[in-house]
Formats: C-alpha cells, sequence, structure tokens
C-alpha cells in the first residue's frame, strides 16, 4: 500500500450514524477501508454474489459510512471466505478480514443469525461440536462412519467427554462464552421491543 494511501486511511474517520459504531469500527482496525475506491472488483470476484444479492462493495461502502445498517443485513453472512476479493483488490484492502470484523461487531450487538447461535450454543454450551455424532437420534452418521472402517465415535470430545471442561475453559479464556450470553441478551432485548412496538400499532 503507497504511503498517500496510508496517509488516507490515518486522515479520515468514520461518519458513522451513531458515534459508538463509528468508535467500534475504528476500534476494530477497520481503518484500512477507507482506502476503498469504490470499483467493485470485489463485487466482481464474489461468487457468493453471483448468487445472492450480496454485494461486496456495498457492504464495504457502509462500513465506510459507518453506517450502522451494516451489521443488520444477512449480508455479510453470505461471504464464504474464499478471499478472492482479498487477492483482487487494488487498494490491498483484506476485505475479507474486514468482513470477519464487521461480523464479529454484528455479533456483539446481538445481529446474529438464528441458525448461527444454535450452531454456537451447541459447539460452547452443550456437545462442543459443530456436528455432533453422539446424539441417540444421530445413529446414522456412526453407522457411516463404521461403514468406512472408522470408529463409531470421532476422537474428539465424543471420546474424550472429560475434554468438555477444557473446551468450556477455552471459551472462557477467549471471551466466547461473555460474547454468545451478550449476543443472547441483546437478540432477546430486540424481540421484546419489537414485540411491544408491533402492540403498541
Ligand atoms: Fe473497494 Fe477494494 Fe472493493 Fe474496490 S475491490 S470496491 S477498492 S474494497
Ligand atoms: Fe465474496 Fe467473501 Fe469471497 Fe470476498 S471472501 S469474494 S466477499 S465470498
Amino acid at each position: 500500500m503507497s504511503d498517500n494511501v496510508e496517509k488516507y486511511i490515518e486522515r479520515k474517520t468514520f461518519r458513522g450514524t451513531s458515534d459508538s459504531i463509528s468508535k467500534k469500527f475504528a476500534d476494530a482496525g477497520l481503518e484500512k477501508i477507507r482506502a476503498c475506491i469504490n470499483c467493485g472488483t470485489c463485487t466482481g470476484s464474489c461468487p457468493s454474489g453471483r448468487r445472492t444479492a450480496f454485494r461486496t462493495r456495498v457492504a464495504i461502502r457502509k462500513a465506510l459510512r459507518g453506517d450502522e445498517s451494516v451489521l443488520e443485513d444477512i449480508d455479510i453472512w453470505m461471504c464464504s471466505t474464499c478471499y478472492y476479493c482479498y487477492e483482487r483488490c487494488p487498494r490491498d484492502i483484506p476485505v475479507t478480514d474486514m468482513i470477519i470484523k464487521l461480523r464479529n461487531i454484528a455479533v456483539e450487538e446481538g445481529f446474529i443469525l438464528d441458525n448461527h447461535l444454535t450452531l454456537a450454543d451447541d459447539i460452547f454450551y452443550k456437545t462442543c461440536h459443530g456436528v455432533p455424532a453422539n446424539q441417540p437420534d444421530q445413529k446414522k452418521w456412526r453407522d457411516l462412519r463404521e461403514s468406512y472402517g472408522l470408529p463409531a465415535l470421532p476422537p474428539t470430545v465424543h471420546s474424550y467427554p472429560e475434554a468438555v471442561k477444557e473446551c468450556h475453559k477455552l471459551m472462557e479464556l477467549t471471551g466466547f462464552r461473555k460474547l454468545l450470553n451478550h449476543a443472547h441478551e441483546v437478540k432477546e432485548k430486540r424481540a421484546s421491543e419489537n414485540k411491544d412496538s408491533e402492540g403498541g400499532k
């Protein structure tokens, strides 16, 4: 990245729809998107955009403007993290990383898809697996593994349940549990506010 671009990144600030969101964008290290020239190469490269309404350039543009609505958009969850845009951006913006940072902020703000929250709960609260195979109704996966000559359960917490404690400890240390609890709280609060506002109509 050239010196001029570096200066541009340092000089500009996010003109956010709220100061706290602007600060979050800055604190999360999103400053590199200030070098965006809105060329659309990222969108043109994006395989997810070919199949969905997701437009990488638009998400980056919104983030650049500090537009909070980027966090609510389902779009940022459409990125498959293939890194095409990252490799092709003429401004050397690590676009994929920026999208991941936006997702992290979105979760902190309680914008997380229900399926993702369920999956995260499964991994961090229940089985420590995204696709658990030790439940009674998942016999078909165990049978499938055995049909390939594998042990019915993989050598993970399924085979070593005592490691679940370590998994949970890791969650505490990384702050993941706190983040998930917060995401649940904000989501519930939002749902209740929406219900109240619908009731008042
Ligand atoms: Fe901006 Fe890079 Fe996307 Fe072009 S490719 S719109 S410079 S993020
Ligand atoms: Fe699209 Fe995400 Fe791949 Fe970038 S990393 S091209 S946004 S799917």
